[in-house]
């Protein structure tokens, strides 16, 4: 019978800092220089004082001459400030993956994965000794990677040098997305103050300046990053690129803390109807959108309402076919052919048209150009008569298949239906990168998917074989590694956290105090927050006699052999995850 341990200590958002080296020396130096020196302290809450903010959420970091800090593509959810010595970041293209030490996650072996079958613990999820608390580790152990040969990747790379006193890393910081750059240390005994995202976000939230600060570099380089992998960009000069890149704007919708109305509004059954519009069916096409971060609807006219036609992901771009088209051909303009509205926190980039007739098109590859748009002779509810940027141009070859285009985003609804979209769209789905979907016409209800998660994960099944349903497709209760996690906003540890090899959104038990925030965050209920046991079973009670809970999720099997268990279980052949990120892989497997 189990017994139950009382008496522990309830764990605590600073239980685990990020480090434990930083002493009160080091604090005081630190709350001497600028920014700490120019702020002002009675802003800061008693909960969280900047001298508390700095001791729990900050660690100094010196580096060697060539050692890399960041890489480009891992994941991070710190940022850093240089306080000694110089870093060099490296401009696109950025180096190769073998030059950044980039290899095969490990994983366990074939053996090993047997052998956990027997290893499990015969009560469920057993909180062990050394996860019940401790040092803070995010992902892998962290390795030093040094760049063997700093004057040659100098001389044949970009690369741009960050002085002391400069932050960097704030984008992946404050965005949940991938490292833009890789950056190294220019120079032996570089010293950083590497921040989480925690502390980050309280001494933005504290201090005005450093808020101002902080948003006016976020824009100015995430700016010239985004403007780098817009393809019918590629072909401009540095003249041109200056030009585009002056005249763009860089616009958020939205709350960076949106989770809370995220989950009601889909609790309460979202609609177009309720979503702000960047751009509307048949108003004149001023400019080019594309998307940074979050989604956007595309939607157009359909009886007294509207029809979603496709969402759009970070990358996808809105208004290039129409303005590509009015500068084509001057005589027969278009409006814009669907409604761009906003899902949630979106980011999006605007390229006035103005630039991109002026600019961009006129020394643009005739292949590259989007085909004439065709409105079947009407028009296509155009309001106007003449062209403001009236040219003559020689017809246009095919479609350039790789620049993203509206276009290619309607043809998707006829792989996978519009009603499809609708649900896919209704249920915020398409945010899932590993979203679980059960074919229910292959489905017996074998349990062989659950059965399979549970023998991985302690006993304790990661998701609920249960789910809305679609036209036979059922989107299981299962994380879906979202492309945006709103469950990290918030979590006071950071024990929640993109893996930062693959980028997985994991969990890290140690330094879980299960507050519950990020089960509540996440709009598709798939954090379960449980129960802890010791080995022989029984409840963790703490001291205010309430159970200790941590919580858990899927982790895609990250440490497994093979990759997720569920999916390798399945003897029909009718589970799968599948990136809803873009409509392709669903449309495969669908139509298999
Ligand atoms: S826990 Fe929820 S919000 Fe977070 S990645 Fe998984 S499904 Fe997305
Ligand atoms: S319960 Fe969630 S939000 Fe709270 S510490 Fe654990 S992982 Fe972070």
């Amino acid at each position: 019978m189990s017994t139950v341990v009382t008496g522990l200590d309830r764990p605590r958002r600073w239980d685990s800092p990020f480090t434990d080296d930083l002493t009160d020396q080091d604090i005081s130096r630190l709350l001497l220089r600028p920014p700490f020196a120019d702020m002002k302290a009675d802003n800061f809450p008693r909960s969280a004082p900047l001298p508390d903010v700095l001791k729990n959420d900050a660690r100094l970091r010196t580096y060697a001459k060539g050692e890399i800090i960041v890489r480009e593509g891992d994941y991070g959810t710190s940022a850093f400030l240089i306080l000694r010595g110089s870093a060099r970041v490296v401009l696109a293209p950025g180096l190769p993956p073998s030059a950044v030490g980039r290899r095969e996650p490990a994983r366990r072996g074939i053996f090993r994965a047997i052998a956990q079958l027997w290893a499990n613990s015969r009560e469920d999820e057993v909180a062990r000794k050394k996860t019940r608390k401790g040092s803070f580790t995010q992902g892998k152990a962290e390795t030093n990677i040094i760049l063997q040969d700093v004057p040659r990747v100098l001389d044949q790379h970009r690369t741009a040098t960050i002085r002391a006193g400069d932050f960097f890393g704030e984008i992946a910081a404050l965005s949940r997305m991938p490292r833009t750059a890789t950056i190294f240390a220019e120079e032996d005994e570089t010293e950083l103050l590497e921040i989480r995202w925690q502390g980050l976000r309280d001494l933005m939230r504290y201090d005005p300046a450093l808020r101002t600060h902080i948003d006016r570099i976020y824009r100015e380089r995430a700016l010239s990053t985004y403007l780098a992998e817009i393809p019918f960009l590629q072909h401009l000069d540095e003249a041109g690129k200056a030009r585009v890149m002056a005249a763009t704007q860089f616009e958020t919708y939205g709350d960076y803390d949106w989770s809370g109305d995220y989950k009601k509004l889909v609790q309460a059954g979202a609609s177009a109807g309720k979503e702000p519009i960047i751009a509307a069916e048949g108003d004149y096409p001023n400019g080019i959108v594309m998307i940074r971060a979050g989604f956007a609807r595309l939607t157009q006219r359909y009886g007294d309402g509207h029809r979603t036609l496709n969402y759009l992901g970070s990358g996808r771009i809105y208004g290039w076919n129409e303005i590509a088209n009015n500068w084509r051909d001057p005589g027969r303009p278009v409006a814009l052919q669907h409604t761009l509205r906003v899902i949630g926190y979106t980011h999006v980039l605007v390229i006035p048209a103005a630039v991109i007739e002026q600019v961009v098109l006129p020394s643009l590859p005739k292949h590259l150009l989007p085909d004439l748009i065709n409105t079947g002779g009407t028009g296509a509810a155009s309001p106007f008569t003449t062209s403001p940027f009236a040219k003559t141009i020689a017809p246009a070859a095919a479609a350039d298949k790789a620049v993203p285009s509206v276009a290619a985003a309607e043809g998707s609804d006829t792989r996978v239906g519009s009603e499809m979209i609708e649900f896919l769209t209704a249920n915020r789905y398409f945010n899932g990168t590993e979203t679980m979907v059960i074919d229910m016409d292959r489905c017996t209800r074998c349990d062989d998917c659950v059965r399979a998660c549970s023998d991985t994960h302690d006993n304790n099944p990661r998701f609920l074989r249960h789910g809305p349903i679609h036209d036979s497709i059922m989107v299981a209760q299962a994380c879906m590694h979202c492309a945006d996690p709103v469950c990290m906003i918030g979590c006071p540890t950071g024990a929640i956290h993109r893996d930062s090899f693959e980028g997985e959104v994991v969990i890290n038990p140690a330094s879980c105090i299960g507050c519950s925030v990020c089960a509540n965050n996440c709009p598709y209920d798939a954090i379960r927050m449980t129960e802890q046991r010791d080995e022989s079973g029984g409840i963790l009670i703490a001291s205010d006699a309430k159970p200790i809970v941590k919580a858990t999720k899927c982790d895609l099997c990250i440490d497994q052999y093979g990759g997720p268990a569920c999916e390798r279980a399945c003897p029909h052949d009718a589970l799968k995850r599948i990136n809803l990120n873009t409509l392709d892989e669903l449309a495969a497997w669908i139509n298999r």
